[in-house]
């Protein structure tokens, strides 16, 4: 029960996480006192991950501990030398050598690079329309990690930011996650969730984690062979007669052009591709047929050689067998409520006059593009570390 001066808010936690904790949030005379689970939470019941719980409690909301100022450098770059100023300062510093820049070069001599951050909609977006009303150039994509699966997910379902909700897992006989570890990225969604109801769970991942080791059923399959193991299967539930062909018929485009390549990948030639018992491809391709299932894929499937087609290969599973669009099946690969706001662009927020018209560079051309200092006059870093998402030998060179 809260008592004068304080407030408790129910929240979300904002780290850009797949389980999306609940959080009850007890503030006092405006700061925040204290950070927990929340109970009726259906994914965390109740718990935080020890990082949260720890931190949020601790050097979250501890002033000593916390950049509370902007920091002018002082010395060399490198060197670690920063002095506090204030933030009329450093907002008026900023705008004054963006504008000459903007004068001198035009605004898109001014690049920024951003990935998720704090995950609201202010703190992830709002940067974001500054950049856009400048006409800033953008670094897309904002990382690298999951553009592939985006991309083929629109190719096939038009859409790769709307999967099902957790909650229909009640309806579920067969929940299939492909190139995920829920035990390391999702604890709760793998506590609460996968292992805590009826479904049988199939994994698939070439790597034997904590998740493939409490499923009913485990695949592993040889790196760079998920494509082939995705035939195989599809391949098991044609000659069974497990296909939906009243939702291919209504709902599939291109089946017949892949039927006959279908036929030729028997569950032998898949064991020779994919090194998975030919047995174990049967009983995985039959459980996920008969569903209802869902099918969960996660990042590490797309970031290989061909990742984009190999997601839309394991998408024949769910459009094949009508395991779509009914209680207890469903695709998921990454929900965005920011994303589904605007239906799979940029939310508005980020957009400051609706359009998304900025001129935009790819990510694997900025170490080398960051050597010309007349190309890019500043390059501006908001809410991610490019030194840590795959541009190593990041070494800005311009502003
Ligand atoms: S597991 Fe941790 S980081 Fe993820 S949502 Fe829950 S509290 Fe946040």
């Amino acid at each position: 029960m809260a008592h004068e001066n304080q407030t408790v808010i129910k929240t979300t936690c904002p780290r850009d996480c797949y389980d999306g904790c609940g959080m009850i949030v007890t503030t006092e005379n405006g700061q925040v006192t204290q950070v927990k689970g929340n109970p009726e939470h259906p994914t965390n019941q109740g718990k935080l991950c020890g990082k949260c719980s720890v931190a949020y409690n601790g050097v979250w909301i501890d002033e000593d501990a916390r950049l509370l100022h902007p920091m002018r450098r002082v010395g060399k770059k490198g060197s670690g030398a920063f002095t506090p100023i204030s933030w009329d300062e450093a907002l008026g510093e900023v705008a004054s050598r963006l504008g000459k820049i903007v004068e001198s070069h035009g605004a898109s001599s001014i690049y920024h690079t951003h990935y998720t951050g704090t995950c609201s909609f202010i703190a992830s977006d709002f940067p974001g329309r500054f950049f856009e009303h400048l006409g800033a150039t953008e670094v897309d994509p904002d990382t690298i990690c999951n553009k592939a699966g985006h991309v083929a997910w629109n190719y096939v379902f038009g859409d790769s930011v709307n999967g099902f909700d957790p909650r229909t897992v009640k309806n579920s006989k067969c929940i299939l996650v492909w190139g995920a570890n829920p035990s390391a990225s999702a604890p709760h969604v793998d506590k609460n969730w996968l292992h805590d109801n009826t479904a049988k769970v199939i994994v698939i991942d070439p790597i034997r984690h904590e998740t493939a080791d409490r499923a009913d059923l485990y695949l592993q399959v040889r790196p760079g062979a998920d494509a082939a193991l995705a035939f195989a299967m599809v391949h098991v539930m044609q000659r069974d007669g497990l296909l939906d062909m009243d939702y291919i018929r209504d709902h599939v485009l291109g089946f017949d052009d892949i039927a006959s390549s279908i036929a030729e990948c028997t569950p032998e030639w898949g064991e020779a591709q994919t090194d998975v018992p030919a047995a174990l491809i049967e009983e995985a391709a039959r459980l996920y047929a008969i569903g209802p299932s869902l099918m969960w894929l996660g990042q590490g499937l797309q970031r290989q050689l061909g990742g984009g087609n190999i997601f839309r290969a394991c998408a024949m599973l769910p459009a094949f067998t009508g395991n779509i669009g009914k209680p207890g099946a469903g695709a998921y690969y990454l929900n965005s409520t920011a994303d589904i706001f605007s239906r799979g662009g940029k939310s508005p927020i980020y957009e400051a006059d609706g359009s998304d018209d900025a001129a935009t560079v790819s990510q694997m051309d900025i170490p080398a593009l960051l050597q010309d200092a007349e190309t890019i006059q500043a390059y501006m870093v908001w809410n991610c570390n490019p030194d840590h998402i795959g541009l190593n030998g990041f070494q800005p060179g311009a502003g």
